[in-house]
Parts: structure tokens; sequence; C-alpha cells
């Protein structure tokens, strides 16, 4: 599956165009991870990241080609945990390479499964709120935590553990940015633009309506490779 690759691209451009720094990838993340959502109550709270107006979103883009993610990584643009003083602005993505999982359908499904797992991954004094219909991701990390010295070496780590545990997940890299990069926007229009691709995707995997010209999706079949494709070879 490449209908991601171009975003995948864009990704490592912004990337490239920011001072980042590689984070150490744990094989245990060494951070206490909750088996339930924990409330942190403002009075509690160190700080936010993504909150209350500031720039904010999260998304995965996974990849079946070889090279393209090349071993588990986690990245930072702006402050660690530990050294964030006032909220602040925040991303997580997360860029996936798993086996060619053949069939089309098993490919939508294992899609769908790496973006759940964010649900699975509770770490203490780290509470996570996502708004799946902005695109946004907020963090509130609690005085505790930071004070117990939590970072995103801890996170991106916790992460790259669980989604490892599919047998399908060959290498995470994720990237956290946490300062008010200029293509912040660039970063959410992405967001936007993979939910569309998989949406697409479950359209052209389940609907047998082949009118391209009324079609509601044909925007994005028109810009990512492949989706027009697919849809016509389910036709035959
Ligand atoms: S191929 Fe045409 S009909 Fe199918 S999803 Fe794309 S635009 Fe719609």
């Amino acid at each position: 599956m490449k209908l991601y690759n171009s975003l995948i691209d864009e990704v490592n451009q912004i990337l490239s165009e920011n001072k980042s720094r590689e984070l150490a990838t744990l094989h245990d993340p060494c951070w206490e991870m909750l088996a339930k959502n924990e409330l942190i109550l403002a009075k509690q709270s160190a700080f936010e990241l993504g909150a209350d107006g500031l720039p904010s979103t999260s998304t995965s883009l996974v990849t079946t080609e070889a090279g393209v993610i090349e071993k588990d990584e986690i990245t930072l643009i702006g402050a660690d945990l530990c050294d964030i003083k006032a909220d602040s602005p925040f991303a997580r993505i997360m860029l996936i390479h798993i086996d060619d999982v053949g069939e089309d359908s098993v490919a939508y499904k294992a899609v769908r499964d790496m973006e759940y797992v964010k649900y699975d991954v509770i770490p203490r004094g780290y509470m996570q709120r996502t708004s799946f219909m902005e695109f946004r991701e907020q963090v509130r990390v609690s005085k505790d935590a930071v004070n117990g010295g939590i970072s995103f070496s801890n996170i991106g780590s916790a992460y790259i553990a669980k989604l490892k545990e599919n047998p399908k997940v060959k290498h995470v890299h994720i990237i956290f940015i946490t300062d008010a990069i200029s293509r912040f926007d660039d970063l959410r229009r992405i967001a936007v633009k993979v939910d569309g691709v998989t949406k697409t995707l479950n359209h052209v995997l389940t609907e047998m309506d082949f009118d391209c010209k009324t079609c509601a999706l044909k925007s994005i079949c028109d810009e990512v490779e492949g989706l027009r494709e697919l849809h016509f070879k389910n036709k035959k």
C-alpha cells in the first residue's frame, strides 16, 4: 500500500525544515502504563499541550514500501516534557511501515488498527484527549509526572512497543512537536487528507457506484495515485 506515500514525503519535508533531535528508543518504555484513563485535575496539571486554541494535530500514515521508514525512531521538534514551562502547541505524527498485507480489505483494517492504538497507550500522568472531528490532540501532563522525569522518549517508546505487538508492524517513526513551527497548518492539512484517503479506501472497497463525475470523493481520487485504479479493479 503506497496510498499515503506522498503525504509521508510531505511530513519528512516539514521535518527537514525544522531543528529536530532524535530521542532514545527504549526497549521498555520505563514509565508506568495504566489500564484505564486517569483524570488529571487542573490543579494537578503542570501544563497542557495543544489546548485552548494552540496549534494541535495528530495522524498516522502507513506504508508497505520498504525503505520509506527504515528503523524505529523518535523525533522531537521543540522542548521535551521536563523542560516545558507553559501550555504549548502539540503534534504527534506516526509513520508506520507494515508488511504487505495483500488483500485491500485487510489493508483497510490494518490502517484502522494503527489509528486505534492510541486508546491503548495510557501513560501515568499523561492524559490524552483526541477530537476526531477537528483532528486535534490535547495532552494534560501532571506535576507529579514532570517531577518524576516523564519524557517523550518514554511516550514514544510506549507507542512503538504497543504498535509492534502487531506482527505486521515492521518499523515506526514517531514525531512529537511542541514548537509553534510555521507549517503547523500544513500538518493539520495532511491529517485531514490522511483521513480522506482512509475514508475513500473504505468507499472503494465497499461501494458499487462508479460515477466519478458525481462522486463526492473525486478530489481525493484526482490527487492520490492508486485509489481510482483500486475502485475500478473492484468493479471487475
Ligand atoms: S474512483 Fe471515481 S467513483 Fe470511485 S471513489 Fe474515486 S471518484 Fe469516486
